[in-house]
């Protein structure tokens, strides 16, 4: 059996989005799990349309999630170059072959001649094919007129690995351009030549291709190459399931996630549950695990939803699974200015009683800046709050007056707090819903924070303390 071979083929246009990381993530699952290859071929052939550093930032975000590629721009192998536009000789010698055997052309016609010849099919109410048109007197192909394909229209059937069985009439294959006029390869030409000439076993892309595939199957035969497997992967689509995803529904560059704190693992994860499952209910997979079980025979063919909510909770899931060092490192780029002065081991503090319920990086700033500076005092939390507010002024500055002295006498550790905390409630008669929220918003201005005794062991006495008592002032202040 021979190796398999399977490629990651971007277009350097843009960034990298989560349609694009999934399709290079499913090649390199079915690569691995071979224990073949996994390729990174850069198709630059649209001149027009290419976006500078694109390709650092494509080769960066395969990095970044662990997707090494065997072969690539970067890392020659036997069948390279494997960028596009270094490959135009292999392009133009596979087209001289087909010109020799009759297979393609030079397109004879400028853009208002085919305009009219378009126009033309519209009265006659016919589909416009270039394969009508063809010029009767062959014209020398040279560089700089562009080259069709001579197609030989016919119906196909096609096994896709994902969609299944496939088939489409002959109306579907025209005489496409193999060359173009500035002397690159159309996709159509070229990503069949590179497939065949690199090996490659399996075509794994999106569903954009399909309607194309017929055309490409009569290329095929044209030049004797037996065609890879082809596979089409599902559309990625919104939240509701209606529109394919956009880039205001969350498909936004990949790097982008990891810049507000998401995992790679999570990514990982999630990336591959977009259209794929093992057949059960489970939603956690390890790397390694994605290795051994993902298989293209249980990919769906419907699209797969993209929720941005789940992509929270599963990265939630790896920030808990994390040792207290890891998460320590990871955090680090993530906290507020003014955590510059403090110390590692105050920080990892913070990071245990947060780490339940820290779902992104980026959250980390909002979830303590309090422990670091205090922030102004904000009565609308308290107005806001649906059992604080039936309380009046008095009663807060009470309730908190209480606390104050209950909590000047103690020892500011979380055990002998829970303690001091409880005797509070005994004293005050109130629920915890009731006192606990007026003290934490009193000492963090926020309406959630982590457990209070927690919270209060790390801020400290005095902190706790002044908060308060600013609080009190600012209450009575308005009494
Ligand atoms: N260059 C194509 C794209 O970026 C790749 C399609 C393929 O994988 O063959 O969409």
């Amino acid at each position: 059996m021979s190796t398999i071979r399977t490629r990651f083929a971007p277009s350097p246009t843009g960034f990298m989005h989560v349609g694009g990381a999934r399709t290079a993530l499913f090649a390199w699952l079915i690569a691995r799990q071979a224990g073949g290859q996994f390729i990174l071929r850069i198709e630059d052939t649209d001149q027009a349309r290419l976006v500078s550093q694109s390709v650092d930032h494509i080769i960066k975000t395969l990095s970044v999630l662990g997707i090494d590629y065997d072969e690539g721009p970067d890392k020659n192998g036997p069948y390279g170059p494997y960028t596009q536009s270094q490959r135009l000789d292999i392009y133009h010698s596979w087209a001289k072959k087909l010109i020799d055997q009759g297979r393609a052309y030079t397109d004879p016609y400028s853009k208002e001649e085919i305009d009219n010849f378009k126009l033309q099919a519209k009265k006659d109410k016919k589909l416009f094919l270039y394969r009508d048109i063809r010029p009767d007197k062959p014209i020398k192909w040279q560089i700089g007129l562009p080259l069709r394909f001579l197609s030989d229209p016919k119906q196909y059937t096609w096994q896709d690995a994902v969609m299944g069985e496939l088939s489409a009439g002959s109306e579907a294959i025209d005489d496409f351009i193999l060359i173009k006029s500035d002397g690159y390869p159309t996709y159509n030409f070229g990503h069949i030549i590179d497939d065949y000439l690199m090996r490659c076993t399996h075509v794994i892309r999106s569903q954009e291709f399909i309607a194309s595939t017929p055309k490409f199957l009569n290329l095929y035969e044209a030049l004797n190459i037996e065609k890879p497997i082809l596979a089409t992967l599902p559309p990625i689509l919104n939240n509701d399931g209606k529109k394919k995803l956009s880039k205001r529904d969350g498909a936004k560059d990949i790097l982008e996630y990891i810049n507000q704190g998401y995992l790679p693992e999570t990514i990982i994860n999630f990336l591959a549950s977009l259209g794929w499952n093992d057949g059960t209910v489970k939603e956690i997979f390890s790397i390694d695990e994605l290795i051994s079980s993902f298989s293209l025979k249980r990919v769906q063919k419907a699209g797969a939803i993209f929720d941005e909510n789940r992509l929270k909770w599963m990265n939630g899931y790896y920030i808990r699974q994390l040792d207290q060092q890891t998460l320590y490192q990871k955090m680090l780029p993530f906290w507020p200015e003014e955590a510059k002065n403090y110390d590692e081991q105050y920080k990892q503090k913070i990071l245990n009683i947060l780490q339940d319920r820290l779902k992104f990086g980026q959250e980390l700033k909002d979830l303590s800046i309090f422990f670091f500076e205090d922030q102004p005092i904000n009565l609308d939390l308290i107005n806001n709050n649906k059992l604080l507010s039936k309380l009046g002024s008095d009663q807060l500055v009470n309730l908190l007056q209480n606390s104050y002295n209950e909590l000047s006498k103690t020892e500011f550790n979380v055990d002998q707090l829970v303690i001091n905390l409880n005797q509070l409630l005994d004293q005050t008669n109130q629920k915890p819903s009731i006192l606990f929220s007026l003290i934490r918003i009193a000492i963090t201005q926020v309406q959630s924070s982590p457990g209070l005794a927690d919270t209060m062991e790390i801020l400290g006495q005095q902190k706790t303390l002044r908060r308060i008592q600013e609080t009190i002032s600012a209450l009575e202040n308005k009494l």
